[in-house]
């Protein structure tokens, strides 16, 4: 865990009432039960995000992937946002300059209350049709758990549907590409519970540090990035975040 300087370091910039930007992983909802997919229970059969992940194994086999999505979901409905996610939002609600982007796809960030996420990766309860036929809607909510059928098909044209996610070798929607980068045009960055491996997403913190934000970690272990940033605080996001709050409620 941190030392008390470096929190107080953190406290100090926080006085100073500076427009912030968080940027979250799957690290933030670990403490809710959420796999993460670099941790020690992120295979499922065997199979590597890694290689369920993609359009090439949609393409392979779809029912495959929508079982691990299926199974995903599963586990996703039955856990609640932690400490992380609540202090998060109480900042979101109380400083009108916050913006909160996230990598996760779990919707917990949303559920505890945080308005305007920036979805960087989409979201597990989206759907979309993988031909993209005329008649469907660019992406719509399905929170049905577990799925009726898999592969789920597309009401419009019968084929099947796809998850509303971001995968492995996709780009980014260029609509939220332009929301993060507004996003790091801000005082002080947070990145926290990221590994910092994925790109563009994890660019981000270096954007904001070129636009000369105070720029901090919160991650239980280093990062490929940790030696760039401003300030790291080495320790778990629900336990950093629950110490900050006192001095969150004083300030903003
Ligand atoms: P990752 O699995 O690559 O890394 C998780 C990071 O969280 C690690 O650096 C780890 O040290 C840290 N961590 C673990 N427990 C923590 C805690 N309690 N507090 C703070 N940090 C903690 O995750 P990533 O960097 O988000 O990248 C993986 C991609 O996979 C993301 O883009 C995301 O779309 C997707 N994903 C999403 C979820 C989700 O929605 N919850 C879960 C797994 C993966
Ligand atoms: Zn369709």
């Amino acid at each position: 865990m941190s030392t008390d300087l470096d929190l107080a370091r953190l406290v100090e910039r926080l006085g100073t009432r500076p427009r912030t930007t968080v940027l979250t992983g799957a690290g933030v909802s670990a403490a809710s039960g959420v796999p993460t997919f670099r941790g020690e229970h992120g295979l499922w059969k065997s199979h590597h995000p890694a290689e369920l992940a993609t359009p090439e194994a949609f393409e392979r086999d779809p029912a495959l992937v929508w079982e691990w999505y299926d199974w995903r979901r599963q586990q996703i409905a039955a856990c609640t946002p932690n400490r992380a996610h609540a202090v998060l939002a109480e900042w979101n609600r109380r400083d009108p300059t916050f913006t909160l982007v996230t990598q996760n796809v779990d919707g917990l960030h949303e559920l505890a209350g945080t308005t305007d996420v920036v979805r960087f990766h989409g979201s597990i309860w989206e759907v979309r049709c993988w031909r993209a036929c005329a008649a469907s809607p660019s992406r719509w909510r399905d929170d049905s758990v577990p799925l009726p059928s898999i592969p789920p098909t597309c009401p419009h044209c019968d084929g099947p549907l796809r998850p509303g996610v971001v995968w492995f070798g996709e780009g980014i929607d260029p609509a939220v590409i332009a929301r993060s980068e507004l996003a790091t045009r801000c005082e002080l960055f947070l990145t926290i519970g990221t590994s910092s491996l994925v790109y563009p997403a994890a660019g981000l913190v270096q954007q904001a540090r070129r636009h000369g934000a105070f720029t901090v970690e919160i991650n239980p272990e280093a990062t490929p990035l940790s030696s760039g940033i401003d300030l790291v605080l080495r320790g778990k996001a629900e336990d950093v975040l629950d110490t900050l709050w006192p001095q969150l409620m004083q300030i903003t």
